[in-house]
């Protein structure tokens, strides 16, 4: 009895030593958030292209209104049910009409568009591996009037549903993937109809900063790797979170806190 105390009294010394001799995590958003195991916070883009076989293992059938019946993923579908019902009682009625592409779709279209284009790359068609939709996190949302036309363009801005969704689509989790005044970062067309889903808590932040997704990733991997070259472990620091439960028992008379640390 007396070992196995000892033994977990060790065991905790040694966990709350490795803990102490990390720098603070001062970045707004928790690090699991930022390990990406989701990939909610994939970048794909022409610099940073996505292999060809690169496929989300959760996609399922869109549950609401659509005109193309593609697929899209799971937690997205959930996403935008709730988006689409908040629309509707304001007077929007959204409809998706694109959703998950795959690398090959992708292919096609954009040599289909070249070929249209003598040859030219006018924007419009991400280059195979740089879609967004390829994650299964982005989706076009029109209203019923533009589902109807040929081709898109950014006069879509001025509908009231997308004014709506420039407004309210970070409260869902989505975000404005190719934003009026980044093209020069993202170096796509303004788009006001292309949301992407990245998760409540980086659509806020990313909404509060006004940050594209190559500047919101640029800024995390910045303060990650400041953190980093001050001593920090990324992967130690996860496995410690996944393991250790920090509870503040109290304050000490210099108002230090006092945490138990506890096993999940
Ligand atoms: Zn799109």
């Amino acid at each position: 009895m007396k070992k196995i105390l000892l033994a977990g009294l060790m065991l905790l010394l040694f966990c709350s030593s490795a803990w102490a001799e990390q720098p603070e995590w001062t970045y707004p958003l928790e690090p699991e958030i930022l390990a990406n195991t989701e990939g909610y916070i994939t970048l794909a883009n022409k610099d940073v292209l996505l292999d060809e076989d690169y496929e989300p293992q959760d996609l399922e059938k869109l549950k609401v209104r659509n005109v193309v019946d593609d697929l899209v993923r799971e937690e997205v579908n959930d996403a935008l049910e709730a988006m689409f019902a908040a629309a509707e009682e304001d007077g929007c009625k959204l409809y998706v009409k694109s959703a998950y592409r795959s690398y090959q779709t992708q292919h096609t279209m954009y040599f289909n568009r070249l070929e249209k284009n003598n040859g030219k790359d006018d924007g419009w068609v991400s280059y195979p591996g740089a879609s967004d939709h390829q994650t299964g996190l982005g989706i076009d949302v029109l209203n019923y009037a533009w589902t109807k036309k040929e081709g898109m363009n950014e006069k879509f801005g001025l509908e009231e549903e997308a004014k709506w969704m420039a407004e309210h689509c970070w409260e869902y989790g989505f975000v404005i993937r190719y934003m009026e005044d980044k093209e020069d970062i993202t170096k796509i067309n303004y788009e006001p109809w292309h949301l992407r889903y990245v998760g409540l808590e980086v659509a806020r932040y990313m909404q509060e900063k006004h940050f594209s997704l190559e500047e919101f990733t640029e800024d995390w991997q910045i303060y990650l790797s400041d953190w980093e070259a001050q001593g920090g472990n990324f992967k130690e620091l996860l496995k410690e979170r996944a393991k250790i439960n920090v509870t503040v028992v109290g304050y000490s008379e210099d108002g230090e806190e006092e945490v138990m640390l506890s096993h999940w």
